[in-house]
């Protein structure tokens, strides 16, 4: 599985939003989210799951019937995935419910999609230090829809971190055991 390169705008490096980081591999640069929380301040980055050599951000989720846990790739824009469970076959509708995997507590939030196509009101909310500093994503399955709340950084920076990609529940890459 390959990274796939994005260019890193100029202001981007000077100010590097709370809960990422900007890391050289090789000729490209690459922003990573090291701290993200639940609302109780859990931190979901974990060692004990790596996905391109760094710690991976652990949820708990339900999908239809299916329970189990989710590691996401915490390079921005990327969209892999390892599941603890062989995730079944959903309609593009289906949305995931998404936990704590310390606390259990609900990371859903009423949402209202603007993605065209996507006419979802369910939200995963993921929390970045500073108690304003928000990722809500839609948790409608392959949706990319996603919305970023930071302060303290200028809304052009904002953009482009959103523009880079999403980061979100979204298809299905890879499968754990
Ligand atoms: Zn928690
Ligand atoms: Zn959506």
């Amino acid at each position: 599985m390959e990274l796939k390169t994005t260019h890193i705008p100029h202001e981007l490096k000077q100010t590097v939003p709370p809960g990422f980081r900007l890391e050289q591999r090789g000729e490209f640069e690459y922003l990573i989210v090291e701290s993200i929380f639940c609302k109780h301040g859990h931190n979901l980055l974990v060692d004990s799951v790596k996905i391109h050599g760094e710690p991976s951000i652990k949820l708990h989720i339900t999908i239809g019937e299916q329970t189990g846990t989710v590691f996401v790739d915490a390079f921005w824009g990327s969209h892999a995935k390892l599941y603890s469970f062989l995730p079944a076959h959903f309609a593009d509708t289906t949305v995931v419910e998404a936990f704590c995997p310390v606390c259990g507590e609900s990371l859903m939030e009423s949402y209202q999609c603007q993605q065209p196509d996507c006419d979802s009101d369910r939200g995963i909310i993921l929390y970045l230090p500073g108690s304003e500093n928000k990722v809500h994503v839609c948790a409608r399955l392959d949706c990319p829809g996603h919305h970023l709340d930071i302060v303290d950084v200028p809304e052009e920076v904002v953009d482009t971190i959103s523009a880079i990609n999403y980061f979100g529940i979204g298809a299905f890459e890879i499968f754990g055991d």
